[in-house]
């Protein structure tokens, strides 16, 4: 493509809410095959919500959620989030005033802990539990299985060494999510989906969203290590995401693609903007940069 070609076809790109950062980008998404996607903010809504709480101890739901916000506060995750808004309207305290936590560690891909009122609270996932060797009795993992067959992700909260409740998390598909990998598959694309999320809920997410191959459990370095397996096995390969943990696959990616709404960190290593987070305009930039790299040779 000729250098004015490029121009067109990025200045195009940017009335549709794609922002193309440079000519590099628009030819690497021309020779793309394989399509690695983030679920959480990338596939899914982003934006969870609590559902389901079901406590394993003698103490109030309004006791429960004091402790378990009081460590979560401290966190910047979706799921911390869902949770604090979730007990705000338990307690029905919308000034925030939760017990001081102290010692608190955020335990990248697992879960949060503290120590909130002299008692040692952990919530997060199975993996958080078995590292602290807490016990998951059968009646919990019965509820995280449920939660992961209808798409929702399972966490565990426990009090002094046990569970003390489970609580379940809805992070709906975004709509269209599924026309676009159905799309992508006709223009001979390949879909996988990359996830720190469980095994479960991932399968269930994928299966809505029409993707077949899913890599779940996956640390950030974990999402960059795939890419460049891909590379090596031939793939051009572009990676969506939102979050600051897929920065590392964003910029190992031939084209890094971030999602609008996402976080700055992202935004900063793509290559390519979808600034309005529409899962759509992935195949207006591809099509832009076909247009671009076959008009013209
Ligand atoms: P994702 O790829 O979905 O953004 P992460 O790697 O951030 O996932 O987290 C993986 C899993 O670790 C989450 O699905 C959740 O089970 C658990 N987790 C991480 N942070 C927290 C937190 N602050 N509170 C509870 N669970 C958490
Ligand atoms: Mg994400």
């Amino acid at each position: 493509a000729t250098p004015t070609a490029v121009m067109v076809g990025t200045g195009v790109g940017a009335t549709q809410g794609v922002l193309i950062k440079g000519g590099q980008a628009l030819e690497s998404a021309h020779k793309v095959n394989c399509i690695v996607f983030d679920k959480t903010g990338t596939l899914t809504v982003g934006k969870p919500v609590v559902v389901t709480t079901k406590l394993f101890k003698k103490m109030s739901i309004k006791d429960f959620y004091e402790f378990t916000a009081a460590a979560e506060v401290n966190s910047e995750h979706p799921i911390a989030k869902a949770i604090v808004e979730h007990a705000k309207k338990i307690t029905e305290e919308q000034n925030h005033s939760w017990p001081v936590a102290h010692n608190f560690v955020s335990v990248s891909g697992h879960g949060v802990k503290a120590i909130v009122l002299n008692k040692d609270i952990l919530v997060g996932n199975k993996k958080m539990m078995l590292d602290h060797n807490i016990t998951i009795s059968a009646d919990a993992e019965e509820i995280l299985a449920e939660a992961e067959s209808l798409a929702q992700t399972g966490i565990l909260v426990s009090m002094d060494g046990e569970v003390a409740g489970v609580l379940a998390v809805s992070d709906p598909l975004k709509p269209g999510a599924n026309e676009v990998i159905s799309i992508l598959n006709s223009m001979k694309i390949k879909s996988i989906m990359v996830t720190g999320d469980n095994w479960g809920t991932a399968n269930s997410i994928a299966r809505q969203a029409g993707i077949e191959t899913v890599i779940a459990e996956a640390q950030p370095e974990t999402k960059a290590t795939k890419i460049k397996e891909l590379q090596a096995s031939g793939y051009t390969v572009a990676m969506v995401g939102d979050g600051i943990n897929d920065s590392p696959a964003l910029v190992a990616a031939d084209v890094g693609m971030a999602i609008g709404a996402g976080t700055d960190i992202a935004i900063e290593a793509a290559d390519i903007v979808l600034m309005k987070s529409n899962l759509e305009d992935i195949i207006i930039a591809i099509d832009l940069a076909n247009k671009t790299f076959s008009r013209i040779r």
